[in-house]
């Protein structure tokens, strides 16, 4: 079928300051519409896959946090970005490999996809190695998606009561990511039942097509993409 809309190969720039803005605005009337404070979700513009320039257009903007999934291309494009902006923060969303620990230290303010034993021992190893410790979400699996990550919810309770033994203060919240063809809203909740049981405040929950939904949930942190930077490009191999 033809589909005007995919068939042109370079997207139209997009006009990252206006969608900022009306990102922000649904944002504060979504968290309205739930009796939360307007302050009380936060916005992670996930930049993966965009060029330095749009980063740049959106801290032009006012934005100062950024979400990425890859902590290569985050090395490659943030420390720059960090020297004129000093006040930018790094949030790394993507499934972690152990051998990228270090550099995660490095680089993130936050991790928020912990999610197993031994990403756990990598990063105390990393903090050890690099001083440093970024803070840290359990990345729950909510719907216990085999191909996905993320701890799965049986053994959720477990995981999470050993990384708030492990990391103290640093782990302060929980992520998820719902299954891309199911309503989002019983998944939200769910992840909210869990950080209420284990006394976590951060929810990072929601994305483009859903952050309204997760907001009335309780998400404080939501992660928007294309709907700030527009389609993403291909990624680079
Ligand atoms: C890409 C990505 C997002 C943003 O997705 P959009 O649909 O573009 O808003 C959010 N969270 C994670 C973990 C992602 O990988």
């Amino acid at each position: 079928m033809m589909t005007p809309t995919s068939s042109s190969p370079q997207p139209a720039s997009p006009d990252i300051a206006a969608n900022l803005q009306a990102v922000r605005h649904t944002i504060r009337d979504a968290a309205r519409n739930a009796g939360r404070k307007a302050g009380s979700v936060e916005l992670v513009a996930v930049s993966k896959f965009q060029p330095a320039a749009s980063v740049e257009a959106a801290l032009q903007a006012g934005q100062r946090l950024f979400g990425e999934n890859r902590v290569q291309e985050a090395a490659a494009k943030f420390p720059a970005l960090r020297q004129a902006w000093p006040d930018l923060q790094l949030h790394l969303i993507g499934s972690l490999q152990t051998n990228k620990a270090v550099e995660a230290c490095r680089i993130a303010d936050m991790i928020e996809s912990l999610d197993r034993p031994a990403l756990a021992d990598a990063l105390e190893k990393a903090a050890q190695k690099t001083g440093r410790l970024p803070d840290l979400l359990v990345q729950v699996n909510t719907g216990c998606e085999p191909q996905k990550s993320g701890v799965l919810l049986p053994e959720a309770d477990a995981f999470i009561d050993m990384c708030q033994q492990r990391f103290g203060d640093r782990l302060q919240g929980l992520m998820a990511i719902p299954p891309a063809h199911e309503d989002p809203a019983p998944h939200f909740t769910c992840l909210a039942e869990l950080g209420r049981r284990h006394g976590l405040d951060t929810l990072s929950m929601g994305m483009s097509a859903d952050y309204p939904a997760a907001i009335a949930a309780g998400a404080t942190l939501v992660r928007v993409g294309s709907a700030i930077f527009g389609a993403r490009p291909p990624p680079t191999p």
